[in-house]
């Protein structure tokens, strides 16, 4: 590259960028526009070298188009729909993300989420608060069962979904994971077994939890019919994408108690309207789902660690492109 560079930070992050200077100040500028939409890059982006997007706005073909220099657009975070990645292909503009930013937070989280579920400490908790005179006992939450033995039951055995299984194993449960993606071996190297099918992972668990990308086969994959097909007294988590779970279906099985009860990170609309009616009977203390549902605001990811993470991992890979090197994680 002749000269100095120049990164812009479209959003989320403002000054002091401390990670970034460091990691790229010595060959190019770095310039945080603080972006609260895409109208706001324009003007502002059209020299830069390389990018890097969070998550507060859109990156389309609107602005690729107009960039005149640009050898990456980073997508700092995993999911990269919010940047026209095809569009970026067509101009030429390899499109990475940062895929492991958040991996053992958000399996610490899917085990943390487990744990409040089956051990029935959410549930103790908000009904003790509400009602502190009647019970100092644990009648109301029975029957709870022992977790060592039970089936932890995996849909998508990637990063994250192989951190929880991990996890999972050192509470004693038995993991069972449905992933027609991944080559035979995986559950001999992990010491886990593997489901042919989602029927045999639905019908054997005592928890299910999905951690596979939304795509069109995975959106809604947890639904009335497959959650009639988990036994009763089970549970689902979410934490991948608010698509992959139909939270209508989910409340309807925790009012029924079918499922004994539900945590959910993540919605298919965030935030979430009032009227949604999972939200609705979350926040009303009358409803019969009310104390065995969890519900999170998309938080599974953050540790400080790992919103560090994600800058300087996005910086490097600037850095690489600066420098004439292949960038890596590319998606496009
Ligand atoms: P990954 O790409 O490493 O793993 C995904 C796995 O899902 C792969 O092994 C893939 O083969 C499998 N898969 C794809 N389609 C499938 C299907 N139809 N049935 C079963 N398995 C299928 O992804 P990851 O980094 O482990 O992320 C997993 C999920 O977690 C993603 O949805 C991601 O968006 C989400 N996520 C959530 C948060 C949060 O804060 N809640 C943070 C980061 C990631």
């Amino acid at each position: 590259m002749a000269g100095r560079g120049k990164v812009v930070v479209t959003d989320f992050i403002g000054e002091p960028m401390k990670d970034e200077l460091k990691i790229l100040g010595d060959i190019a500028d770095v310039v945080a526009l603080n972006a609260g939409c895409e109208e706001d890059l324009f003007g502002r982006i059209e020299d830069a070298d390389a990018i890097m997007v969070y998550h507060c706005i859109e990156v389309t073909a609107r602005t690729i188009d107009r960039l005149e220099n640009c050898k990456l657009i980073v997508r700092c975070g995993v999911g990269f729909d919010n940047v026209d990645a095809v569009a970026a292909r067509k101009r030429g503009i390899p499109v990475a993300n940062v895929p492991d930013y958040g991996t053992e937070e958000v399996a610490d989280s899917a085990i943390g989420l487990t744990l409040s579920l089956t051990r029935g400490i959410s549930y103790l908790d908000n009904r003790l608060r509400r009602t502190p005179q009647h019970e100092w006992t644990h009648f109301s939450v029975r029957p709870l069962t022992r977790l060592r033995g039970q089936t932890f039951g995996i849909i998508g055995i990637g990063r994250i979904g192989t951190a929880a299984a991990l996890r999972a194993k050192t509470l004693g449960m038995n993991v069972l994971f449905y992933d027609p993606y991944v080559p035979d071996g995986y559950d001999k190297a992990l010491g886990v077994r593997r489901a042919e099918t989602l029927e045999e992972l639905l019908s054997q668990s005592k928890v299910v939890s999905p951690h596979c990308p939304l795509t069109d086969e995975t959106r809604h994959i947890i639904n009335a019919d497959t959650i009639a097909q988990m036994p009763g007294g089970s549970y689902v988590i979410n934490t991948s994408r608010g698509g992959v779970v139909d939270t209508t279906a989910v409340l309807d099985a925790v009012t029924s108690s079918h499922l004994a009860g539900a945590a959910i990170d993540v919605l298919e609309q965030e935030p979430p309207d009032a009227n949604d009616p999972l939200i609705a009977a979350w926040r009303n203390p009358d409803h019969p789902a009310h104390d065995r549902l969890i519900i999170n605001p998309h938080a599974a990811f953050y540790s400080e660690e790992g919103q560090r993470d994600m800058c300087v991992k996005g910086s490097e890979n600037c850095r690489r492109v600066l420098l004439g090197e292949a960038p890596r994680n590319v998606v496009n």
